[in-house]
């Protein structure tokens, strides 16, 4: 159900999973929204991608469901087998995690990037009729107290009330929101990724057992390393993903190309089965994790300029959280904006920032500590409490529903954004605050 025209006029730069779900919940919220994006054409890129719960309530939300109907068509099936998890070295199943019952009004969707960005793509151009600019690089960004714009590529300007930077980790709305280069540090990990068809996996006896059966899902934990692989589309699909130590500083970039023989080193004396994996992979990326500090905020001086998604705060893929946290943002804003009004559209910002600041900086911190957890296994303690090394599906991160969240604390949280704003000039104040 869509709601009454609001006039507010909303320009998103960026179309990934962030920039994609706040142009479709504005759409949704009644505002006039429009998408800049720099790619020329829609190319299904990536590999392995989460949603938790609390991404899969937003999807249900979308055509009656259709939309979750066309996601769950692409995505891993673990109702069977679960997740597995073994000791590194032996290969011994320490842990049978079984999966809970899907919650229909939640599911859970774990997928090809690309396969299931382009279902939500296709979703909010074609079937919403959302404007999405295509090749269309942002040169800058400004912003006055009544409203924000871009400037395209050839000097062309798009005026709006508020823009939104969902540029993702090299965002360059950040600049102008913190008024320096936010340059990000080396996390001291890695991750080695790669997706590839089952075709040599099924003619080896040591791995064919993962491409039979249906959907599989097994991870291997070892010392400061984990390797994660799982078949889909009923073992067609093979996945892997290792995270390991690594202090080089390069780009966060998605493309830049691995070798399998610095994998095998850090492979030698595991389990043979993860060489067997790794050995049929026919390409590689190597995708080193940069670590940001939480920026001091995501709104710019006027507050008509909003960072969302990635470019407000990238996620270790150990929280599992990067893409459904960027959904979150834009379901919150589009309510935000709602509540709030054309006429008090920095108040709308504000209080974004007010609500949903806290929740992110926790949930990123569950991916450090996921992390650690696993790296530094206790195997003694996992002999005596096998479930303590589980993937933790924390409540509070899946069962949160930000729609209706945002619903029930917008008006203290704009009560205290405007309180903040008028004692001082606003975006100082929410640095000082957070
Ligand atoms: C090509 C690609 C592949 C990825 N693959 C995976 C994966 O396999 N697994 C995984 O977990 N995560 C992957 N991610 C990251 C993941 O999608 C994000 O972490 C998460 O979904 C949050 O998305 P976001 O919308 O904030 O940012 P992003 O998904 O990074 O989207 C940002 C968008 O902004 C556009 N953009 C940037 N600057 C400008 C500009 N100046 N003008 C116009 N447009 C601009 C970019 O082209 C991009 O489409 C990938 C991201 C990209 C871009």
């Amino acid at each position: 159900m869509t709601s009454p025209k609001s006039g507010i006029k909303v320009v998103i730069v960026g179309a990934g999973f962030g920039g994609l779900t706040a142009a479709i919940e504005c759409h949704r919220q009644g505002h006039d929204v429009s998408i800049y994006e720099n790619f020329p054409e829609l190319k299904t890129l990536g590999d392995i991608i989460s949603f938790g719960a609390n991404g899969g309530r937003i999807y249900t939300r979308w055509a009656d469901g259709e939309i979750a109907r066309r996601l769950r068509a692409l995505s891993i099936d673990l109702s069977e087998y679960g997740f597995r998890i073994h000791k590194y070295d032996t290969g011994e199943v320490v842990y049978h995690q079984r999966n809970p019952p899907q919650n229909p009004e939640a599911p859970i969707f774990n997928g090809h990037r690309g396969e299931l960005h382009e279902v939500v793509f296709n979703y909010a151009r074609d079937e919403l009729g959302i404007p999405v600019h295509l090749g269309q690089w942002v040169e800058e960004y400004f912003e006055t107290e009544g409203g924000a714009g871009i400037v395209l590529k050839d000097g062309e300007k798009v005026y709006a009330d508020i823009v939104i930077g969902a540029d993702g980790v090299r965002s360059k709305a950040r600049e102008l929101v913190l008024g320096y280069v936010d340059k990000p540090k080396s996390s001291g990990y890695a991750v080695w990724r790669a997706w590839f068809p089952n075709t040599d996996m099924i003619l080896d006896p040591l791995t064919k057992e993962f491409c039979e059966n249906g959907d599989t899902f097994n991870g291997w934990i070892g010392p400061d390393v984990h390797f994660l692989f799982s078949t889909i589309k009923g073992g067609k699909d093979c996945c892997w993903v290792l995270t390991h130590r690594d202090e080089h500083d390069i780009d966060e970039s998605w493309s830049f190309p691995g070798k399998v023989e610095d994998v095998f080193k850090v492979l030698e004396g595991w389990d043979p089965v993860c060489k067997a994996i790794v050995e049929k992979t026919p390409a590689l990326v190597d995708w080193k994790l940069v670590y940001r500090d939480p920026l001091p905020t995501w709104v710019s001086k006027h507050a008509r300029i909003l960072l969302l998604g990635d470019a407000a705060h990238p996620f270790l893929p150990t929280s599992a959280q990067g893409a459904t946290q960027a959904m979150e943002d834009g379901v919150t804003i589009a309510v935000c904006l709602k509540r709030a009004g054309k006429d008090n559209v920095p108040g709308a910002v504000r209080a974004h920032q007010d609500i949903r600041y806290e929740r992110v900086k926790l949930v990123q911190k569950s991916g450090e500590h996921n992390r650690d957890r696993w790296h530094k296994t206790d195997w003694a303690k996992v002999s005596e409490d096998p479930k303590s090394i589980g993937f933790p599906r924390e409540e509070w991160i899946h069962l949160f529903d930000a729609e209706k969240h945002a619903e029930e604390v917008f008006d203290d949280a704009l009560k205290r954004a405007t309180e903040s704003d008028t004692a001082s000039p606003g975006w100082i104040v929410v640095a000082q605050r957070v």
